[in-house]
């Protein structure tokens, strides 16, 4: 079949095309009812069918002769180590773990918290949950004590697993104390936490709360994988919303096992054996579908990097791994080869290596810029592609299906709909838009599997978020454009979430947070563009009447401020003053404007000329700010 037949296939009779793709997961029942409407909008899919997403990845990949294969290789610059796991190894491993797990009281269900670095136990410790049918939600490292408590309150895991530090470059940062300063906060409190020791630093363990996690394996008795419901949650992965509240995305096993085979084997066109690198972090979607399940479902070797893309030891090192792995296809995001390219423009590093094996390069997170799309296409004389895809899909939306012929790819855009996917763009009113014509992205329903179809412990705010404000259509945040081929082009959020570094963050939580400053009257914060981290964040602060503080105090406090609740990864460090924002009759800041000022966009004409001048001003701060 080729691309247009397929997709076709799939917007006439989703239910039918894929009841064929399930045909390729080994379900312990197999599903008869494929596809179910609920009267909210929703979907189920699979409702019937059971299976196990852990036994998916580790035991039938076993079973069909890849027990010596590499599942995982571990390769990390900033300890040394570089590891290799077969499915055998990872299988004895995850599945005494999963015994451990049991041991200490998780049951089916269950949620459980993972906080934790780059370190292969990670993974481990995500399909060991999915063995025994608890709900794992992986926390990023970088994320600050405050935004763990607020996950752990919202989760309310039985368990919590964690490592002793994380590394970033040279720093070794515990994390530890982080952990006991969010179960201080947090009101939930899980009955264990498990800590990996790392030898850069130990941590203390507090006796009748924390494990060693060594010492408690030795004791471990291995477990079989148990069946779950297809609609049962796989997972909870936390993505920032426009509140200062967190989403919590849920994943089920059974859309996903589906739809991640047909990601791998038809978007990227990966076959068992091959060799995949996933770079990004667990604590992402990415890192649940591209490191940890699509690969290992589907047979693959999945590499697992522990480093950064510079100075780990040099912007040399993702080639050194393509090379020493022999690695077929990669997933990466911009923000990373921006930085590649700015240390090694010439690309001298790059050609210290042997790239043959690889066959291509796709790039999500943010928008591939058409210069670093370029630069990476001739460095590497390999295909690089943008797609789209969100937390909440789980898997892309648009992508060139290089395992479908025909599917074409077009640099500029983020690619055609992936089959299953009816993407359209409304107008603000909801009309359906030509091509050409820019207005807010939309699928019309129903989602295919994989996608969430709620938010944990809150369907209402999922409903409310993503499906009542164009009913028959799910809301995906975004703006842009098809072009008469189908193509795709995204242009940015609608709403108040930035991109840095293709980690999604919310402006209203940042700006609750200078808002609480004593001297701040109000404030907005927005994303402006940055050469390397795609966007940055910069406060527009107003002062009240009288305040006696220094710019530059200003801006130390509401950093540590943002860095202290939020995190480094925030990247929050630009403040500036501002006389006045604009705003509506009402009084509401025009949130909106200064997106599109800042984003370069045209805004309407400002009714009076008070409100030209305020943007004049605006626009005029925005312009030094730019990197
Ligand atoms: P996340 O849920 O953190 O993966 O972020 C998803 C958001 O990142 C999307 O809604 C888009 O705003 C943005 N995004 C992801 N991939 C792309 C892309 N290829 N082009 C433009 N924006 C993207």
């Amino acid at each position: 079949m080729n691309y247009q037949q397929c997709y076709d296939r799939s917007i006439a009779d989703p239910a039918a095309f894929w009841a064929d793709q399930a045909q390729e997961v080994a379900w312990y029942r197999k599903p008869t009812q494929i596809l179910t409407h609920n009267p909210d909008g929703t979907d189920q899919w699979f409702a019937d069918g059971q299976l196990n997403s852990c036994y998916l990845a580790l035991d039938r990949q076993i079973e069909l002769g890849r027990g010596e294969q590499a599942a995982l290789v571990y390769d990390s610059p900033v300890t040394g180590v570089q590891q290799s796991f077969t499915y055998h190894q990872l299988r004895d491993e995850v599945a005494r773990l999963a015994g451990l797990l049991q041991a200490l009281g998780v049951r089916k269900g269950d949620g459980v918290i993972i906080y934790m670095p780059m370190v292969p136990q990670a993974a481990m410790a995500m399909l060991a949950c999915a063995r025994i049918g608890a709900v794992h939600s992986v926390v990023f490292g970088g994320f600050a004590a405050n935004e763990l408590a607020l996950r752990i309150d919202d989760a309310r895991p039985a368990l919590l697993l964690t490592a002793s530090c994380g590394l970033e470059f040279d720093r070794v940062i515990p994390y530890k104390p982080l952990v006991d300063r969010a179960l201080a906060l947090a009101k939930h409190r899980p009955a264990r936490v498990l800590v990996w020791q790392r030898p850069q630093c130990e941590a203390e363990l507090l006796p009748d709360r924390d494990l060693d996690w060594r010492a408690a394996l030795a004791h471990a008795q291995p477990v079989e994988p148990v069946a779950v419901a297809a609609g049962d949650p796989l997972y909870i992965m936390y993505t920032s919303g426009t509140t200062g509240k967190p989403k919590g995305i849920v994943r089920e096993n059974g859309g996903n096992a589906v739809a991640l085979g047909f990601a791998m084997r038809h978007i990227y066109g990966m076959q068992p054996g091959d060799v995949w690198w996933g770079i990004s972090d667990v604590g992402w979607v990415v890192g649940h579908s591209l490191i940890v399940y699509g690969p290992l479902m589907n047979g693959c070797t999945s590499v697992f990097y522990e480093g950064k893309p510079i100075r780990t030891p040099d912007a040399g090192v993702y080639w050194r791994i393509v090379e020493q792995y022999r690695v077929n296809a990669l997933f990466c995001a911009p923000t990373a080869m921006r930085a590649i390219r700015k240390e090694d423009p010439e690309g001298h590093l790059l050609r210290r290596y042997d790239l043959s094996s690889l066959r291509q390069l796709f790039l999500a997170g943010e928008k591939l810029d058409s210069s670093t799309h370029q630069w990476l296409e001739a460095m590497t004389g390999k295909p690089v592609h943008d797609h789209w895809w969100q937390t909440e899909t789980g898997w892309p939306v648009t992508a060139p299906c290089v395992g479908l012929p025909g599917s074409g790819a077009r640099a500029g855009s983020s690619n055609r709909a992936v089959p299953g996917y009816a993407v359209r763009v409304l107008d603000e009113e909801g009309r359906v838009l030509g091509p050409g014509e820019q207005g807010s992205i939309v699928i019309a329903l129903p989602l295919p599997p994989g996608c969430s179809q709620t938010l944990w412990g809150d369907h209402s705010r999922y409903l409310e978020a993503y499906l009542n404000t164009w009913p028959g259509y799910y809301h995906t945040g975004d703006g842009g454009y098809l072009d008469d081929e189908g193509f795709v082009y995204i242009m940015g959020r609608t709403d108040d979430v930035i991109n840095v570094s293709g980690h999604r963050l919310s402006t209203g939580e940042m700006e609750d947070l200078v808002a609480q400053h004593p001297a701040v009257a109000e404030c907005a914060v927005i994303g402006i563009q940055d050469p390397i981290k795609g966007q940055v964040p910069l406060a527009l602060v107003v002062l009240k009447d009288g305040c006696e503080v220094t710019e530059q105090a200003l801006q130390a406090e509401l950093v540590a401020r943002v860095r202290e609740q939020i995190g480094a990864l925030a990247c929050f460090n630009k403040v500036q003053e501002v006389k006045r924002l604009p705003k509506t009759r009402s009084g509401k800041i025009l949130r909106a404007v200064l997106r599109k000022l800042a984003n370069g966009e045209a805004c309407s004409a400002p009714s009076t000329i008070d409100d030209a001048t305020i943007l004049v001003e605006i626009e005029a701060v925005l312009e030094a700010h730019r990197g």
